[in-house]
């Protein structure tokens, strides 16, 4: 019997599919051989403890910026990596921007440049088609060219000004893409609604971070994911939902679905774990974030469908600022949007799902894993099998860990489950073979983790 270069030893693997005693093999950066009494020239003994395939986070803004440029994510690729590592996260996908006029390989070239020295997970790319690009789509279509480095995932917005596509654009973008298989993945709110929402509330005095959330009722977030999904349908699109907060969007998704249109639901942890209360407590602004956290019947509506199937993933939109950045502005619709989470989607959905009884191991383990790994054309990743990355994680089921800024890796000085009592952390976390994070300790390198080239 051969010796394997690592072997984690006497776990219970947890797959999608299924739970089960074993020990796992490594060869290199494989994944060579699951079994029993497994040799290696490292054994690491995984007793008590879950054997997890790495999780893939498919929504997370490192380095990003935003307001123009006024203020940028804290996390760079580095620090956002390393924070995702502790959490058991081995492969993230962040995106290219392309600024007006820019081609949409350069935007990669660029993006690529800034991520590739200091990543220490695999990552990936989704291309953003902005609304100056929307326009001349036919004059100088770079979608086969993208696709082609790897790249087969398209953002689109329907928020925001300058970024939002009007419902031609949205069909003609959809149009491109499908005509290639590639996989527009977007961000459903009505923006002209909200902005007209936005304005009259500033009108009439209304600056405080409750507004938000007030601004940005569910209703228009269910209203923008039907009609994007319709015209989907009409351009022969799938469509992939980011962050779905509410059962009104997601009754949107199931009723596509049960047309049988190849439509995906995506939901966050903040949506599963927060309501629109932690905007009206003091700093409240910290937690603005689109869509807003909404209702606890949203929350049970959320579980209920990922619980089903009827939402596929659970991804971070990571995208943290500082609390000055955040408390800098004089009204809600100055602070930067977003929420710090790449570090604890693992455990938090450990606690709140297979604890809190909505999740069994294997689908928590589908819908931070295995899921995002298929549908974002990651074939090596998101499951325990021979030939698959070796992207393990042993999971201490018991260990409690206690959520503080201080404590998490993440680049910014706050975070919203500060003091929040977590079951079940990971010990190890292991990328292509390679021990990266043990007992909370990153012992891998920056600039170790690769670009994977995607295919869907
Ligand atoms: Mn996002």
């Amino acid at each position: 019997m051969r010796d394997y270069d690592l072997v984690i030893a006497k776990g219970t693997v947890v797959t999608a599919k299924a739970v089960y005693a074993a020990d796992v093999g490594i060869a290199g950066e494989e994944i060579a051989a699951i079994g029993q009494g497994l040799r290696g020239r490292r054994t690491l003994d995984a007793r008590g403890c879950y054997v997890l395939p790495g999780a893939v986070d498919v929504h997370v803004h490192l380095q990003m910026p935003v307001s123009g440029g006024r203020y940028v994510s804290s996390d760079d690729f580095a620090s956002g990596t390393v924070a995702a590592a502790h959490g058991g996260t081995t492969t993230v996908i962040d995106f290219v921007e392309p600024q007006p006029g820019q081609s949409l390989l350069q935007a990669l070239a660029d993006r690529r440049a800034q991520a590739d020295g200091g990543v220490a997970v695999d990552y990936g790319l989704h291309m953003t088609i902005p609304t100056w690009h929307a326009d001349c789509l036919e004059r100088h279509s770079e979608i086969p060219a993208v696709i082609e480095a790897g790249v087969p995932t398209f953002k689109l917005y329907l928020a925001y000004a300058g970024l939002r596509l009007d419902d031609a654009q949205l069909y003609t973008v959809l149009r491109a893409l499908a005509a290639h298989g590639a996989l527009p993945i977007v961000h459903c709110e009505n923006g002209p609604v909200c902005d007209c929402l936005r304005a009259e509330a500033l009108a009439q005095g209304h600056t405080a971070p409750r507004t938000h959330a007030l601004t940005r009722p569910a209703r228009q977030e269910a209203e923008a994911v039907g009609r994007a999904l319709d015209i989907a349908a009409l351009a022969g699109a799938p469509l992939y939902v980011v962050h779905v907060s509410c059962a009104e969007a997601l009754e949107r998704v199931v009723a596509a679905r049960r047309r049988g249109q190849p439509a995906y639901g995506e939901t966050c942890p903040q949506y599963l774990a927060l309501t629109a209360e932690v905007l009206e407590r003091p700093g409240g602004e910290r937690f603005i974030c689109a869509p807003p956290p909404r209702g606890t019947a949203d929350q049970a509506a959320l579980w209920g469908a990922l619980a089903r199937g009827e939402l596929q993933t659970v991804a971070t939109d990571h995208c943290p600022f500082t609390l000055a950045e955040k408390a800098a502005g004089a009204d809600f619709t100055q602070a930067p949007g977003g929420l710090p989470g790449i570090e604890a989607r693992l455990s938090l959905l450990h606690t709140l799902g297979v604890r809190g009884g909505h999740l069994s191991l294997s689908r928590w383990v589908e819908v931070c894993c295995t899921a995002p790994a298929r549908l974002f054309g990651l074939r090596r990743k998101g499951d325990i099998a021979p030939g698959f990355d070796a992207d393990l994680v042993i999971f201490d089921p018991a260990g409690e860990v206690t959520m503080s800024a201080d404590s998490l890796h993440e680049k910014v000085d706050w975070t919203p489950y500060e003091g929040w009592r977590l079951r079940g952390w990971p010990r190890v976390t292991v990328s292509r073979g390679e021990v990266i994070v043990e007992d909370g300790c990153f012992v891998g390198e920056l600039g170790r983790g690769r670009f994977v080239a995607r295919k869907t």
